[in-house]
């Protein structure tokens, strides 16, 4: 293609908000032939909502809650700001909820957040930190998580000074359409597959909801790149299509990087391609854009 045609190209894409960041993007675009997805906020519309809190201590919600905000509302996690919402609703001012004191505050990317409320040490997250923080997990919590996750639910963990408190069950549903994208690059020939940091049941359950085959979960943001490289180490041209911090390594080590508009500013800034309408489906207008400027079939 000439230098026009990939201007063309590039200022075609921007009407439509599909913003591409030089030649090389728009050009590696159309020999793409495999996608990795992120879940959280790709995939799903990222605006998780609480539908289940079960207490496994004798404690008022009130109280429960007030602990469980104060902790997340130093996360910037789509999961963390679903908690805070939630709590609020505890609150006499909803408005203004006023939570306690969190000092210590630790966010452990992929997995959670500690920190101290009231001189209580609060842990919130997945149950491998709860392994690896040495709390033990108890049946009837397991038994709650392994629910939440066959109806493609997150089941987060709740651990007060030790000992876990309560499990909380988190839904975020599939995008609008995100099958029908599956589908229509499965007709294009590309593969599809799911890399999160979320829990295999979850992944799996939201995975075949969509239409996707091959699935990677717990996965740390290096183990999301790591997987970018070892698809391309078999040959295959790979875009990553993801929204958050922990997607910027894989966003850079693929050959198309694409970030959801919404998402992080660190995602934005690793990305080739941004997908300003936070639309799947921009996935194939960039795809189809970068055929029509680099192939003579029309
Ligand atoms: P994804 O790859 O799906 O966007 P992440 O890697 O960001 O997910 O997080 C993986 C998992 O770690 C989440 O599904 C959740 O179980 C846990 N987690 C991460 N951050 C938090 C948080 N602030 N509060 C509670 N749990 C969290
Ligand atoms: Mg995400």
């Amino acid at each position: 293609a000439t230098p026009t045609a990939v201007m063309v190209g590039t200022g075609v894409g921007a009407s439509q908000g599909v913003l591409i960041k030089g030649g090389q993007a728009l050009e590696s675009a159309h020999k793409v032939n495999c996608i990795v997805f992120d879940k959280t906020g790709t995939l799903t519309i990222g605006k998780p909502v609480v539908v289940n809190t079960r207490l496994l201590k004798n404690m008022v919600l009130r109280e429960f809650y007030e602990l469980v905000a104060a902790a997340e509302v130093n996360s910037e996690h789509p999961l963390a700001k679903a908690i805070v919402e939630y709590a609020k609703k505890f609150r006499e001012d909803e408005e203004n909820p006023a939570w306690p004191e969190a000092k210590d505050f630790e966010s452990i990317t992929g997995h959670g957040v500690k920190a101290i409320v009231r001189n209580k040490e609060i842990i919130v997250g997945n149950k491998s930190l709860m392994v690896e923080r040495n709390i033990a997990v108890p049946i009837d919590a397991e038994e709650i998580l392994a629910e939440a996750e066959g109806l493609a639910q997150t089941g987060i963990l709740i651990a007060i000074d030790g000992k876990v408190a309560g499990v909380l069950s988190i839904s975020d549903p599939l995008k609008p359409g995100a099958q029908e994208v599956i589908s229509i690059l499965k007709s294009m020939k590309i593969r599809s597959i799911m890399v999160t940091g979320d829990n295999w049941g979850t992944a799996n359950s939201i995975a075949n909801e969509v239409g996707i085959e091959t699935v990677i979960a717990e996965a740390k943001p290096d183990q999301k790149a790591e997987k970018v490289k070892e698809l391309q180490a078999s040959g295959n041209i790979v875009a990553m299509v993801g929204d958050g911090i922990n997607d910027s390594p894989a966003l850079v080590a693929a050959d198309v990087g694409m970030a959801i508009g919404a998402g992080t500013d660190i995602a934005i800034e690793a990305a080739d391609i941004v997908l300003m309408k936070s639309n799947l489906e921009d996935v194939i207008t960039a795809i189809h854009l970068s055929r029509k400027t680099f192939t003579r079939i029309r």
